[in-house]
């Protein structure tokens, strides 16, 4: 049996799904977990199905998440979506179910859960929910929200179908959402709005990049200056991509610093591979799109140099 039909083979034997995502969630995470959610819940009735791992951090306009007892993991089917490593996943009671399921699109580094469904071609893990609901039409059903939900996700991880991994076949997934009721136009404001203390933000992104002459660039986002202009770590995901606008600009890493003194270490491409970096720096992620963590500004500065040596090395 194919890992997709064993997928919905397991979830049809369980009474209580219980669905986690990645801790600081982006609307891809939430769009996979409360997508898959939402399609179950239609599909079946009778089962207790759960979406949980706290705070959603700016994005309720998608979704809320669940709280459960421990008890309630008890002969229970977990559900990780979108999270590549199982420190990342947000609430790690997900060891506590029966069975346990991951499906994502990142690197399959670590292939924890009984069952993996892993497919790194896929634009986000909302399009995989899309194509689990599309293959197995006959006993699931999709319902309004939860296409609001997964294009949502698709939306957001291909930064409206801009980056690399957008595939034809995600636009024909998408398309097939945007036949389902929901206000997608509102739905794409939703998702771009940003507070004006962020907008100044990104202006001062933009005043204070440094690039050098390969393209490798920088941007330094030291607490003091977070708490100048009022703003959380989890807001920095909407100044991530704006070095991508610069022509001159080849890779990037934003430097964010933690209240606990640490970087959290943002890193993005055009063409140079960095989830490698990512992976020496306590980190992981996509080939142009990765996370890691500079423990100070002597680690800043090495992952600097390696993003400077990458660029160097894909222009020569
Ligand atoms: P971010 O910059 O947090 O939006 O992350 C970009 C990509 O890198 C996402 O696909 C994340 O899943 C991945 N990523 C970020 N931080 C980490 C980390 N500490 N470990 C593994 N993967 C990460």
């Amino acid at each position: 049996m194919d890992v997709v039909k064993e997928i919905l083979t397991t979830i049809k034997g369980y009474q209580t799904i219980i669905i986690h995502r990645h801790q600081r969630p982006d609307p891809d995470a939430i769009g996979s977990q409360v997508g898959l959610a939402e399609i179950l819940r239609e599909s079946f009735p009778e089962k207790k199905v759960y979406q949980v791992g706290g705070s959603v951090e700016g994005l309720e306009f998608l979704a809320e998440m669940d709280e459960v007892s421990d008890d309630c993991y008890k002969n229970a089917l977990v559900i990780v979506t979108d999270t590549a490593n199982s420190p990342r996943i947000s609430d790690d009671r997900y060891k506590l179910g029966d069975k346990l399921i991951k499906i994502d699109h990142h690197p399959n580094d670590e292939p924890y859960g009984d069952l993996v469904w892993v497919n790194t071609k896929a634009s986000s893990c909302s399009e995989i929910i899309a194509d689990f609901y599309h293959l197995n039409q006959e006993e699931l059903v999709m319902n309004n929200k939860a296409a609001r939900l997964l294009y949502a996700g698709i939306v957001g991880d291909t930064g409206r179908f801009l980056y690399p991994a957008t595939t034809p076949h995600t636009l024909e997934v998408a398309a097939e959402l945007m036949t389902y009721e929901f206000n997608s136009a509102e739905l794409n404001r939703e998702l771009e709005q940003i507070p004006m203390n962020v907008a100044k933000l990104a202006g001062y992104v933009y005043q204070n990049i440094e690039v050098d002459a390969y393209g490798a660039a920088k941007v330094m986002l030291p607490q003091t200056l977070l708490d100048e202009y009022g703003i959380v770590d989890s807001e920095t995901a909407s100044i991530v991509s704006l070095p991508g606008v610069i022509d001159e600009v080849l890779a990037w890493g934003i430097f964010v610093q933690q209240p606990e003194g640490y970087y959290r270490v943002r890193l993005r491409s055009k063409g140079p591979v960095i989830n490698e970096l990512a992976k020496k720096h306590h980190g992981g992620g996509h080939p142009l799109a990765s996370g890691a963590n500079a423990k100070n500004l002597e680690e800043v500065s090495e992952i600097y140099n390696e993003i400077q040596e990458l660029c160097k090395e894909y222009k020569k």
